[in-house]
């Protein structure tokens, strides 16, 4: 039932955070509510990262990573504000700027578990430079890329994973650019884990993003998202729905040629695991170096820079 109107036409003060103390019950329920900061998402009613910052606080907890060993990195968009909502260490960086950044906490310090968030123009616009070199040294760290295929924060401009043809409230005239294809582009930089999943199927979301951050080296989940404000035409959770597919079960994540014959079909976006390799990473390279050169590792040792990490909470 509604609730009555209050003599000044409002609805009355107690009826209007119904759905925030659902979300809110819900999150307490789960348990999750310690990895979720204070700070209420500020994202539109439907957004897709809902399902998200839920898939990685769910991801924080069932891997049991304490409060302060975790990192979340970000640049700048609507998907970018991540940190804010998550109970970790954060940081809001520059445009296009998250993998940088990132890969400076990781680098120094390796006990840290660090994920970074963007969205796709966020990470293939501005920041696209920076994608293929952090593939390539495989650092040990998660990159959550949300594409809605759009630019949210700015109000609907196409971005660099826009559908030839797509109109948008800014481009009312077509997109005349071919879209990127985000997961060949990550399998040809040399990303040592591919996957992709789905906002609209959140127990999926969920176990790409433990999987993901599971993985030794630099992980990158793809996660397709709607923006239910600013794209009413195309990557709709209505088209998603019957354009999504499992990989076929005989897919080999150790196939890199299958991986990519796969990502050739981004018209049908196949979920799950692409491809995923075990190699030395960045950290272990530097490790290297530092002997080779006659220095000791012994204070990039993940006990001693927790032991770091703790005096320095405390002074
Ligand atoms: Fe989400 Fe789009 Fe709203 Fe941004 S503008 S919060 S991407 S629905
Ligand atoms: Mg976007």
């Amino acid at each position: 039932m509604n609730a009555p109107l209050s003599p000044t036409g409002r609805l009355p003060r107690t009826a209007q955070p119904v759905y925030l103390d659902d979300k809110l019950r819900q999150i307490e329920e789960s348990g999750r509510l310690g990895y979720r900061s204070k700070t209420l998402p500020t994202w539109c009613p439907g957004c897709g990262y809902f399902a998200i910052v839920d898939g990685l606080t769910s991801a924080l907890r069932q891997l049991d990573i304490p409060n302060e060993d975790a990192v979340v990195v970000s640049g700048i968009g609507c998907s970018s504000r991540f940190p804010f909502f998550v109970n970790t260490y954060g940081m809001h960086t520059l445009h296009g700027r998250a993998l940088p950044c990132a890969t400076g906490v990781k680098t120094a310090n390796e006990a840290l578990t660090v994920v970074a968030v963007g969205g796709d123009g966020d990470g293939f616009a501005i920041g696209g430079g920076h994608v293929p070199h952090a593939a390539r040294r495989n650092v040990d760290i998660t990159y959550l890329l949300l594409d809605n295929a759009i630019y949210g924060l700015t109000k609907g401009q196409t971005s660099p994973t826009s559908a030839l043809g797509f109109k948008t409230p800014t481009s009312p005239y077509e997109n005349a650019d071919q879209p990127l294809n985000p997961l060949l582009m990550l399998l040809s930089y040399g990303a040592s884990w591919v996957g992709q999943t789905y906002a609209g199927r959140p127990d999926h979301l969920k176990r790409m993003i433990v999987e993901a951050m599971q993985h030794r080296g630099f992980s990158y989940l793809h996660i397709l998202s709607p923006c239910v404000t600013f794209d009413k035409t195309d990557r709709t959770y209505q088209n998603l729905d019957l354009q999504v597919r499992e990989l076929p079960a005989s897919h080999d994540p150790s196939d890199k040629l299958a991986a990519m014959r796969e990502a050739l079909r981004p018209d049908h976006p196949a979920l799950g695991v692409f491809y995923s390799e075990q190699r030395h990473t960045l950290g272990d390279a530097l490790d290297g170096l530092v002997e080779k050169a006659g220095g000791s590792n012994a204070a990039r040792e993940p006990a001693a820079l927790k032991q770091a990490g703790k005096k320095a909470r405390r002074r």
